[in-house]
């Protein structure tokens, strides 16, 4: 173990360490499982409600289990990373038929669930288990590629194993919780991305990308793969009623498990998938603004196309894919944060 490092770190913690946060009160293996998979990708700052929310409403395994994908999606909506979810309630109802709804406490049995990778089994063990196991998330890799001075993309299997090793031999057996907990927080407060904090961090004597002034080039860049342009063609219906008709997506894919208005395929027109789907003609579609949307691999155009119809909605011919709504929708269906708003502004 490189003691200072490891030392440093827990004397920081224990005056500048983020306590407050909702999944450090009363912490359980389930609710740092929740908030470690929340945070993955996503900011301190926008996990915090959602986190709130679906702790509220999920507050145990077996309760997530017994409850429906559509509502676990309906409150992760607007977080992003739809698979994250999917793999939670997954997992859970793993959990729930075969563990009795209790949290696993052996890495064999944790990384074996869905969704869980080797850094989220380890922050698990060593916050909720109080063992020793090492993690591996972005803000430490940002900090221990800095610290070392590390170069080369953290693709790269050489770098991630270099990393992990380096993870290993900080990690200490005693203030295992504590220590994790530091060097995370470090990473999110002190190392962050742009503009690290260096005159406040108390690794700063040592690190060598302070020494030769390479914060900004550490942890290297990856190259970044050019997004995939899509356009997506929206049939955007709302009856008399303000009701909207909605699709219930494909699990896989663009939005997996979420409801969006439906979807127009090439080959199809708005005219043509009405009268396919509702068997009535239309006369007037107007077309509204498109938006942007960028998820991590594609650049999306989305074009809706607003029919209204002035009388009562006609049923779907047996499609039970497609389901009418009542606006304002309830939060028991998820539905991403581009068709929300949408939704917000018809
Ligand atoms: S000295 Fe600066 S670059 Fe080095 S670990 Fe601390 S904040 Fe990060």
């Amino acid at each position: 173990m490189n003691k200072p490092f490891t030392n440093k770190i827990l004397t920081w913690y224990d005056v500048n360490g983020r306590k407050d946060l909702p999944w450090k009160i009363n912490p359980s293996p389930y609710s740092i499982w929740i908030s470690e998979v929340m945070l993955q990708q996503t900011q301190v700052v926008t996990v915090i409600p959602y986190f709130l929310k679906f702790m509220d409403r999920f507050p145990s395994i077996d309760v997530l289990a017994r409850s429906q994908l559509d509502e676990v999606l309906g409150y992760w909506s607007g977080l992003g990373y739809y698979a994250r979810a999917r793999n939670i309630y997954r997992a859970s109802r793993i959990l729930y038929l075969d563990n009795k709804s209790i949290f696993p406490n052996s890495y064999d049995e944790i990384i074996k669930l869905p969704g869980i990778g080797r850094s989220t089994a380890g922050a698990i063990l060593a916050l909720a288990y109080k063992k020793k196991f090492s993690i591996l998330d972005g803000n430490v890799k940002r900090v221990l590629s800095r610290y070392y001075r590390v170069k080369g993309t953290l693709e790269k299997a050489s770098i991630q194993k270099k990393l992990w090793d380096l993870s290993d031999i900080n990690t200490p057996t005693k203030s295992i919780a504590k220590y994790t907990q530091g060097i995370m927080d470090l990473g999110a407060t002190i190392c962050s991305r742009s503009k690290p904090k260096c005159n406040l961090c108390p690794l700063s004597i040592n690190c060598l990308a302070r020494i030769y002034h390479e914060q900004d080039l550490l942890p290297s860049k990856k190259l970044r793969q050019k997004k995939k342009k899509k356009d997506i063609n929206l049939v955007v219906i709302i009856d008399n009623e303000k009701s909207i008709l909605l699709e219930k997506r494909q699990e896989r894919g663009i939005w997996g498990g979420l409801y969006s208005f439906p979807e127009i395929l090439d080959g199809q027109t708005c005219t043509s998938w009405v009268k396919e789907k509702l068997g009535i003609n239309i006369n007037r579609i107007d077309k509204l603004p498109p938006i942007r949307h960028s998820l991590t691999h594609y650049d999306l155009l989305i074009k809706p196309n607003k029919i209204k119809l002035d009388s009562r909605l006609p049923e779907t011919k047996n499609d039970e894919q497609l389901y009418w709504h009542k606006v304002p929708v309830d939060n028991n269906i998820g539905i991403a944060k581009p068709i929300s708003s949408l939704i917000n502004n018809l």
